[in-house]
């Protein structure tokens, strides 16, 4: 019997209508899967869509809204100075002392994540890299750093900018005693992807390391497995099962 679903393909647009409608579809599915994995924690966390014309401009979530709640219009847009251009709700200042600097700081970058999800703050007050344990955790490997410091809220312009610089050219950044911050240079589901698997990542060394004393995974074979599983359309693709997943379940988020 043959399937009537047809093989995941990377989108090209030939418009930035197009292009901007599929970052923000993108945006509200990652919304509802970390909602629906238990990523939020009250008002905190916040993921990020450069808009594809204004390029100093971003796609946001409104603060205070569940991410389980959150449909293509409600995201919110907002400009090099933290002001909303589009939609109705307040912005985050937190989200745009971080993401506007992120996006500042990295121009191939298209997204970013960022949230407080438990076994990432958990493994973020050990101040310390993940190690290469498993297959999944290859993706990480020489391509993430640890922001070792925390001085409280991000609000600061100044703060997001170190942070930013602590994440340099890497697709992750460990934010000591608060949490994980991913990104991606393809797209939305790039950067949804590797908070997903970092999360879980950090579950698993959190296990492994309770349990005994892990056996890492040798330099060599790491570095080979992270050019397999751990390259932007890697990421990409690794998304595609969870988006049709959450679009079939919940096709509300569509909703513009
Ligand atoms: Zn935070």
């Amino acid at each position: 019997m043959v399937s009537d679903r047809q093989p995941v393909k990377f989108p090209t647009f030939d418009n930035v209508e197009d292009e901007r409608r599929h970052r923000k579809q993108r945006l509200a599915a990652a919304f509802r899967l970390f909602g629906q994995f238990g990523f939020d924690e009250g008002v905190a966390g916040h993921i990020t869509a450069r808009d594809p014309e204004h390029l100093d401009q971003f796609w946001v979530n409104p603060l205070g809204m569940n991410f389980k709640h959150i449909r293509v219009k409600d995201l919110l847009l907002v400009d090099a100075n933290g002001e909303v251009v589009d939609g109705n709700w307040p912005v985050n200042r937190a989200a745009f002392a971080i993401h506007s600097q992120v996006h500042a700081a990295r121009p191939d970058v298209v997204a970013a994540a960022h949230a407080h999800s438990v076994y990432g703050k958990a493994w973020s007050s050990l101040r310390k890299p993940l190690d290469p344990l498993t297959q999944d955790s290859c993706a990480f490997y020489g391509d993430h750093a640890v922001f070792d410091d925390y001085t409280g809220v991000v609000y600061d312009l100044e703060e997001g900018k170190r942070l930013a610089s602590a994440l340099a050219g890497h697709k992750a950044v460990i934010l000591s005693n608060h949490g994980l911050l991913t990104v991606g240079q393809t797209s939305v589901d790039e950067a949804a992807w590797w908070f997903i698997t970092m999360e879980r990542t950090c579950q698993a060394q959190l296990l492994a390391d309770a349990a005994g004393t892990p056996v890492l995974i040798d330099a060599e074979q790491a570095a080979k497995t992270a050019g397999q599983v751990g390259t932007p359309m890697s990421g990409w693709l690794q998304f595609q099962p969870l988006y049709d997943w959450i679009v079939g379940a919940q096709p509300d988020l569509l909703d513009e």
